[in-house]
């Protein structure tokens, strides 16, 4: 147990870098780090944890290394050129304490139209205690926390006394392979912390993720020739109303985890592509669906049901039986994630938060995917999920919450302090 004039001293020592941290914060989301274009950003988090004093280890993802580990997904969009993974290591004078990964993504998903948002997704600005721009709460924020709280240590004399791994990675938002790269490389702890936005609470479930693309193609012809009036965008839709069907049977079959929770498995039909030309009868059509599962599901028994739903659809219609649809799996192919009950780094994690918002730490059910199922499920390692408040997150104003993350902070850093000890800095 930290005695409660350290804890004093490192909760002041996050006040007095907090216009540092959000200085930082604001650096990071001006870069644009979307799929393909991530390695500004991690050249950034490089640097700064070299100035930290971290061990730095920077490299790029390779898909030979990662594809025949359970936990690849498939990879879409852009090649791994310039994509980095990041580990700062730090390693204690004598090891006391127990070891710790602290892990962020700064991966983001695209802003949408620009001209919804009330100021640039890119031009970070700070509006009555939110910071607004895209990735400012997921996760950017909960990377400054993490890499704040350890400063908040130093800058009270001391260090963590065991070694402790910051990681940044990519790929968060459609295959979770940086997160996997980190545990191909080697890296493993007795705990991990990722500061996702997730409202001052830790995550104690979360659904599994399988994206799939379903595509039709058949011979063009004029529109004025059309001969029947069949129409594969039209086709597409029979298609998706049988996903949508398996999703109310799937949400009416809840398992343990989910029980409490209203529908939680969602089906989003996300993307659409078809035609090409207003007089011509379209040749091709494809959509992309998101799919959530429960946890105690696998993951290719429901990719068996998910294209079987798919082609009974397509069976019904003579056009689609002579030409089936082609079903693609790219991107997510993930399980979901139970955090064990009663782990002592959950308890310790609970007993920062009570010290720094005087109430009890809340629980709660994630209908979305994050990374620590990569930790737990390979590793067997506890992997907590606990952030900031942030609002319209994959939406327009994304927003972080600078008091909700400057109490995280101070959380973040009360946890380090008691899971990997303390020794004096010199
Ligand atoms: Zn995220």
């Amino acid at each position: 147990m930290i005695p409660s004039a350290i804890q004093t001293q490192i909760a002041h020592a996050v006040d007095r870098l907090f216009d540092r941290q959000v200085g930082l914060l604001r650096e990071l989301v001006s870069i644009p780090s979307l799929r393909g274009q991530e390695a500004p950003c991690q050249d950034l988090v490089a640097a700064t944890l070299r100035q930290m004093d971290y061990e730095v280890d920077q490299w790029q993802l390779n898909v030979a290394d990662l594809q025949h580990h359970p936990g690849f997904s498939p990879v879409m969009y852009t090649s791994y050129e310039r994509a980095y993974s990041v580990v700062g290591t730090h390693r204690p004078r004598r090891q006391q304490g127990r070891s710790l990964i602290l892990q962020g993504h700064v991966d983001t998903v695209p802003t949408g139209p620009v001209e919804q948002w009330t100021s640039p997704p890119f031009a970070p600005t700070i509006r009555a205690g939110w910071m607004y721009g895209r990735a400012a709460g997921d996760m950017k924020s909960g990377l400054t926390a993490n890499l704040f709280a350890v400063e908040a240590l130093k800058l009270a004399g001391y260090q963590p006394a065991a070694p402790l791994y910051q990681q940044s990675v990519i790929e968060e938002e459609c295959t979770g392979n940086g997160a996997l790269s980190t545990l191909v490389r080697g890296y493993q702890a007795d705990a991990v912390l990722i500061s996702e936005p997730h409202r001052e609470q830790l995550m104690t479930a979360q659904v599994g993720v399988i994206w799939v693309q379903v595509e039709v193609n058949v011979v063009p012809v004029h529109a004025g020739y059309a001969s029947s009036t069949f129409n594969v965008i039209e086709a597409c839709f029979p298609l998706m109303q049988a996903l949508r069907t398996l999703e109310s049977q799937w949400n009416a079959a809840k398992t343990p985890s989910f029980a409490d929770v209203d529908y939680p498995v969602k089906f989003v039909v996300s993307k659409i592509q078809g035609g090409e030309w207003t007089s011509s009868v379209p040749a091709r059509c494809s959509f992309d669906v998101r799919i959530g599962i429960y946890p105690e599901w696998d993951v290719a028994e429901c990719q068996r049901e998910i294209a079987a739903t798919i082609l009974q659809a397509a069976a019904q219609d003579p056009v689609l039986a002579a030409n089936p649809p082609t079903i693609r799996w790219h991107g997510f192919l993930s399980p979901g994630y139970l955090l064990p009950e009663n782990t002592e780094v959950a308890a310790a994690l609970a007993h920062a938060h009570e010290l720094v918002c005087q109430s009890p730490l809340a629980h709660h059910k994630g209908t979305a995917l994050t990374d620590s199922r990569f930790y737990g499920l390979y590793q067997n390692t506890p992997a907590l999920v606990y952030g900031a408040t942030a609002k319209n997150i994959h939406s327009f104003d994304e927003a972080v919450n600078l008091e909700s993350l400057r109490r995280v902070t101070k959380v973040i850093a009360l946890f380090v302090a008691e899971w990997c000890g303390l020794e004096e800095r010199i």
